[in-house]
């Protein structure tokens, strides 16, 4: 490749594999919003050289086992009350039978997700895990699953805010876990902001369970949800607040960039979305920041315009489902995998699956599952085609 010369000092160092300091990604942004043309084709020339010719996604399923939530986060439609219709509390059963139902659609992730401590506010949570046999919803997590990996998938768990111990035990199943940062200002929390009403989402809480899942040795996929009344400034110093866990223990695997959707049963629903154009620069920011680290864009949040997004440095679509929806965000469907696949193709890129955790990262998975996770991959890490379709 022949060497490109940027006017950006800081770009060109980037290139020449030297980091850059935040106040340098904060000029960067600035003058991408005259000029993006630098910052793309770095990023660009990064994602290249550090990912290849590829982007992967998992074929997974949505176990939505409880959604019932000790927070209000004033974006969320995901969050149940009891008595409406939306009320998802899975049983032991249909745990299995899901399971089963996304081995026969050749899934290979099984994603739990749960609101934050139900039990803590709800008494129909409390009564929901007695029936089940449990005390907390962690310990159903824990037991969800043993029977998601009894029937063949691999469990990822994103459950809120955990405790160390219950990560620790999460790991005897879980080849990785889930936690969004959303975003590391304190600001945000404060009175009319997003998450005046969540404690878990404050950045220090958060930033706790990044760094235990590093103690513990957990691969972990986080990320920052992009247009809830941040500033630019704010999405990069949470890019750097990941960055600076994951230099400590190298166990961040993703970074997910999130675009907010307005619900209409929420307090944001007037907010319009962000801009293309300031989502993607952060993107390209981003890869720009951590050159080697997995980032994601969820396909169906942006889907006319998501396989552009291949050359401002992504290199995952995260999971998509061929058998549950987006409970997070229920009014955008997923796109079939085939046509992700034509579009990612379209745009100069293979499309491969791998499983919920990075080839990269299969050192830190608990020794009793590394055995099932060579079985199910070929040589490289991704899923086995014969796995596939
Ligand atoms: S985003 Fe998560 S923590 Fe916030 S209200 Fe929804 S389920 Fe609860």
């Amino acid at each position: 490749m022949s060497k490109l010369t940027l006017i950006s000092e800081a770009l060109n160092r980037v290139i020449d594999n030297k980091e850059i300091l935040k106040e340098e990604s904060y000029q960067i942004f600035e003058e991408s919003q005259r000029n993006s043309f630098e910052l793309y084709k770095t990023s660009q020339i990064l994602r290249n050289k550090y990912k290849g010719t590829s982007v992967t996604y998992s074929r997974k399923v949505f176990f939505n086992l409880i959604n019932l939530c000790r927070d209000t986060c004033s974006y969320c439609t995901y969050k149940s009350e009891p008595g409406q219709s939306k009320i998802s509390m899975m049983s032991k059963h249909d745990v299995q039978n899901l399971a089963k139902l996304g081995k026969t659609h050749k899934c290979t992730e099984a994603l739990f997700v749960t609101g934050e401590r139900p039990e803590q506010k709800y008494q129909e949570a409390r009564t929901w895990l007695k029936e089940n046999g449990f005390t907390s919803t962690a310990e159903y997590l824990i037991h969800a699953s043993e029977i998601a990996l009894s029937e063949g998938l691999f469990p990822h768990t994103n459950a809120g805010n955990l405790t160390k111990s219950e990560m620790n035990e999460l790991k005897k199943t879980n080849v990785s876990l889930g936690l969004m940062l959303e975003n590391s200002s304190m600001r945000l929390s404060q009175s009319g902001m997003p998450h005046e009403s969540a404690p878990s989402k404050h950045p220090k809480a958060r930033l706790r369970v990044l760094k235990d899942a590093g103690e513990l040795g957990i691969p972990i996929t986080t990320g920052v949800l992009i247009g809830i009344g941040e500033t630019a400034f704010e999405i990069i110093d949470s890019i750097y607040a990941i960055k600076e866990i994951h230099k400590k223990y190298g166990h961040i695997q993703e970074i997910i960039f999130q675009n907010f959707q307005p619900k209409l049963d929420t307090r944001m629903k007037n907010i319009p979305s962000p801009e293309e154009k300031y989502f993607k620069t952060l993107v390209a920011l981003a890869r720009v920041i951590m050159p080697e680290m997995n980032i994601q864009i969820p396909p169906n949040l942006s889907p006319d315009t998501y396989a552009s997004f291949l050359s401002v440095g992504i290199n995952d679509w995260g999971g998509i489902s061929p058998l549950t929806p987006d409970y997070i965000n229920p009014e955008f469907s997923w796109p079939s995998i085939d046509t992700v696949a034509k579009n990612s193709l379209k745009a100069g890129f293979e499309l491969k699956a791998r499983l919920p955790v990075y080839p990269e990262f299969f050192s830190f998975v608990h020794p009793d599952l590394k055995y099932i996770i060579s079985e199910g991959t070929d040589s490289e890490g991704f899923v086995k085609t014969e796995y596939q379709k």
